[in-house]
């Protein structure tokens, strides 16, 4: 049954209406965009109403972001919002927290912002306002700002790894968003500033300056800028900046530097650095269409989606080593099928950043595969990132815990934690949680696509005239979903609803008759083609059977072990659910083992748990299915099962829980690969 939420039906009168509020000033601005497929809903035009991600952005909206806030009003933290305060000479003081810290303040303005444009809480309003007024004083008279160099003796450009960028490119994006859901120019203007200083400064390419751009959030940053302004100057230089990378001798694997963009076979170096880099270009190209960077941008997502991603979404799978053209990088990428899991850093801003990046490749191509990198990551290594409850934080996000921790990086803490000595992966998070219902739906001129599944409304102007849309679903626990039209266009429009590449068997009823015409192929989009009438009804039932999932045999820490995953949830086995005196690791599970969905409203936040028998065993260490022509072009394939039934007298009862909920219940160690007996 579809349920609708208690906490859903007080976030619709917490906003003031069910409905869709206004999208606020600019809320469509052709000028941009022309390549994109699918552009983004304004902020105002999508809401939760009920369900899974309704839940997730009341707990942002009342829990995580005050979280965040306390975390940048302390002094001990990496990011500090006093900074600001110290550099507009409203107060004494030096310079507090790392480097980048500033970046990770504008990141949490951004979200204040974002669920500000649901909300439109005055109290959210004024508070932007306020150091929005402290930030503008902050600003150097030239445009500059970054108050790590201002609050210091050091010069302006001279490391890359001062983070100038990665600090004013967050600058950049938190503006563009506070103009787009308030209409009030008072960010928007301290960009403008920024973006001059910036044009004058790099415009010209100064070789002294060809290497910066660690972590370039000012790729982004720029083409929102260009959007919101439609000065092209902006939009300009962010080619630039992507034009740089590879472009002098001395550039480094480590910050995607070595080889120039368009010439790039692989993903590389940092995890976060390079998803920033390809989402920024993929930006660049949805403004300019141009043919090679897209190449460029498909090959690399076929090295970091089909050899070197996490089965959660994650990327970055190791803290120091060598890129495979010899030079020596941290955090980042591995090797092809390099998939530790114990040892992953998996860094929270990696893994929203590979989403990031496939969100804008969805746009551009309207390809489902990118939609299914999204949700994965979405579901699994970003919301691992935060506690059940909306407080506590992981910046590494492992999928397995040992007591082994020696070889572990010190980013690899076995508790979540409120204020931390990187403070980048919290404001990521919460920004991240405060447009998932924008990354939800596209539009294009007559049509609708359903990205994500999610109690929604949309509301939005078409060609043609107004569309209002209605999702009602219990997903990602249930796999019915229904969409009811209130309003439409008299004219034929598109609804294109995703089919998960993991659905299997997926049904479609258009006012509860079979839809013949369309094929729910799995990994598509199926369009429904129609004059929409109001109270028309789809529903959409995608089947979540319990699948044990191998990895592609070169995987060779994940060989002879399984991951359980249903729907788009991975799950994982962690201490607290396996029977005293029997350690972890030696719990596995058979190919035939029959694990079922338990749902457990008020138990870590509300989830869906897998019951069932695994066995004390150890799997022989093989792959648990060999080399084939089968694995082409890909990295995770379910297990065939029905075969190796539990042996007798050995077997012991094990609950799963979904990844994303682990490390909620104390210390613990937990494991999402284990072993397969009898394999
Ligand atoms: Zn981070």
């Amino acid at each position: 049954m579809l349920r609708v939420s208690a906490v859903a039906l007080v976030l619709m009168l917490a906003a003031g209406t069910g409905c869709v509020a206004d999208g606020g000033p600019g809320a469509r601005d052709p000028v941009w965009g022309s390549h994109l497929r699918m552009r983004e809903p304004a902020p105002g035009e999508v809401q939760w109403t009920g369900g899974f991600w309704a839940e997730k952005f009341r707990l942002l909206r009342d829990v995580s972001l005050w979280e965040v806030q306390r975390a940048l009003e302390n002094p001990e933290n990496a990011a500090v919002l006093a900074n600001f305060r110290t550099a507009a000479g409203l107060q004494q003081g030096k310079h507090l927290g790392k480097d980048w810290g500033d970046g990770d303040c504008y990141k949490w303005l951004e979200a204040v912002a974002r669920v500000y444009g649901v909300i439109r809480d005055q109290r959210l309003d004024r508070l932007l306002d306020e150091w929005i007024a402290v930030i503008a004083k902050a600003q150097a008279p030239d445009g500059y700002i970054s108050t790590n160099i201002q609050l210091t003796d050091r010069t302006r450009f001279a490391k890359p790894h001062h983070h100038e960028m990665y600090n004013m490119g967050h600058l950049l994006t938190a503006a563009a968003v506070h103009h787009r859901v308030t209409g009030k120019d008072t960010f928007l203007r301290v960009a403008r500033r920024l973006g001059d200083f910036l044009c004058r400064t790099f415009g010209p390419r100064p070789p002294e300056l060809a290497h910066f751009g660690w972590n370039p959030s000012n790729i982004m940053g720029l083409v929102d800028l260009y959007r919101e302004t439609g000065d092209r100057r902006y939009l300009d230089l962010a080619g630039t900046f992507v034009s740089m990378r590879g472009s002098a001798a001395g550039g480094s694997d480590l910050t995607q530097d070595h080889v120039p963009l368009r010439d790039e076979t692989q993903a590389v170096g940092h995890a976060v650095c390079a998803c920033y880099l390809y989402a920024g270009a993929a930006d660049v190209a949805a403004e300019t269409g141009e043919q090679a960077l897209m190449d460029a941008l498909q090959r690399i997502w076929q090295s970091a989606c089909t050899r070197r991603m996490y089965i959660t979404g994650a990327v970055g799978s190791f803290w120091k080593g060598t890129s495979s053209r010899g030079h020596p990088v941290h955090e980042a990428f591995g090797h092809d099928y390099q998939l530790p899991p114990r040892t992953a850093y998996a860094e929270t801003c990696a893994n929203i950043g590979n989403a990031m990046w496939n969100r804008r490749m969805l746009g551009l191509s309207g390809d489902a595969r990118y939609a299914d990198v999204v949700e994965r990551v979405l579901y699994n290594a970003a919301l691992s990132a935060i506690g059940t409850d909306g407080k506590g934080f992981f910046y590494c996000n492992p999928l397995e815990r040992t007591d082994q921790t020696s070889d572990l990086s010190h980013h690899h803490t076995s508790e979540r934690w409120s204020i931390h000595r990187c403070f980048c992966c919290p404001p990521q998070v919460v920004r991240t949680l405060g447009k998932v219902h924008q990354w939800a739906y596209g539009l294009s001129d007559d049509a609708v696509w359903v990205n994500l599944y999610g109690g929604s409304a949309l509301e939005t102007d078409l060609a043609g005239g107004r569309l209002r849309l209605e999702q009602t679903t219990d997903y990602p626990w249930d796999g019915h979903v229904r969409l009811t039209m209130h309003e439409a266009p008299a004219r034929k429009v598109a609804v294109r609803l995703r089919i998960p590449g993991w659905a299997e068997g997926a049904t479609l009823k258009v006012n509860g008759r079979e839809a013949s015409q369309a094929e729910a192929a799995p990994g598509a989009y199926v369009s429904l083609r129609r004059t929409w009438r109001s109270g028309d009804t789809v529903d959409l039932r995608l089947p979540m059977p319990v699948r044990l999932m191998a990895a592609h045999p070169e995987s060779e820490s994940l060989v002879g072990k399984v991951a359980v995953v249903r729907g788009p949830m991975v799950y994982c086995l962690e201490s607290h659910d396996v029977p005293d005196g029997v350690p972890l690791s030696e719990v596995a599970l058979t190919a035939g083992a029959r694990l079922e969905p338990q749902g457990r409203e008020d138990y870590l936040g509300g989830v869906v748990v897998l019951k069932g028998k695994g066995v004390r065993a150890v799997g022989s260490a093989k792959p648990v299915i060999p080399s084939g022509p089968e694995w082409q072009g890909r990295l995770y394939r379910p297990v065939p099962g029905g075969s190796s039934p539990v042996p007798a007298g050995e077997g012991l009862d094990v609950t799963l829980i979904p990844y994303y909920a682990w490390a909620n219940r104390g210390p613990s160690r937990m494991a999402v690969w284990l072993p397969l007996a009898g394999g």
